[in-house]
């Protein structure tokens, strides 16, 4: 399975990425998590992509770009992937394209901007391996640490209010138009957000015939 996610940031994509990525045993690739990875370590991609990444702006398409054709090379990518926001405007999904990537689908989740907004002051994300929780949807066993990993759960710099709303317009403006990209190949599913996870992911299933 070849799987891109699209949606508004916190439709989803990563809480159902991790889902789907243990059921289907392939790799989740999340372009987010790569750059933060990279801030954290202050790499070279890591120190072009801050300031970007901060004001909740895209970074530079070629950035992106690089980050992908390295990582979709390693084995663990030959069996199919779960790429979890990327692409996220036309040139990364031609680009995509062009490298021979491979898409089965591209599955949308729908969600209300305000939804967004209101259910973002609530996600917390673990320091160390990036799994996501929410304090009342979704809320870990012991309050601040990952059930994972037992690292410590902490609240993205990017996910406070004003940083959110600049992000869904930058999600309007340049990646929303995949929807068309991918409905123009065939390839575009759609859900709507549902009132739980386990509701949303057995739309997942229904949408992906899995
Ligand atoms: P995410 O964790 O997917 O919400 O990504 C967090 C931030 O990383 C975004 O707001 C962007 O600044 C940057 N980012 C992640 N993926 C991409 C991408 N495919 N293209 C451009 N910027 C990205």
């Amino acid at each position: 399975m070849k799987l891109i996610l699209l949606g508004a940031p916190g439709a989803g994509k990563g809480t159902q990425a991790e889902i789907l990525s243990r059921e289907l045993n392939i790799p989740t690739i999340s372009t987010g998590n790569i750059l933060r990875a990279a801030m954290k370590n202050g790499t070279k991609v890591g120190l072009e992509a801050k300031a970007y990444v901060e004001a909740g702006k895209l970074v530079p398409d070629e950035v992106i770009i690089g980050i992908i054709r390295e990582r979709l090379a390693e084995p663990d990518c030959a069996k199919g992937y779960i790429l979890d926001g990327v692409p996220r405007t036309i040139p990364q999904a031609q680009a995509m394209e062009d490298m021979g990537i491979g898409v089965d689908y591209a599955l949308s989740i729908e969600v209300e901007d305000q939804v967004i907004v209101d259910r973002m002051s609530g996600r917390r994300t673990c320091k160390d391996c990036s799994s996501t929780f929410h304090i009342v949807f979704n809320p870990p066993k012991q309050e601040g640490i990952c059930d994972f990993c037992g690292g410590e759960l902490t609240i993205r710099k990017d996910d406070a209010p004003e940083t959110v709303k600049a992000r869904l317009v930058t999600y309007h403006r340049d990646t929303e138009p995949l929807k068309a990209f991918y409905a123009e190949r065939g390839k575009l599913r759609t859900v709507d957000n549902q009132p739980s996870i386990e509701a949303t992911t057995a739309e997942i299933r229904k949408a992906l015939e899995i």
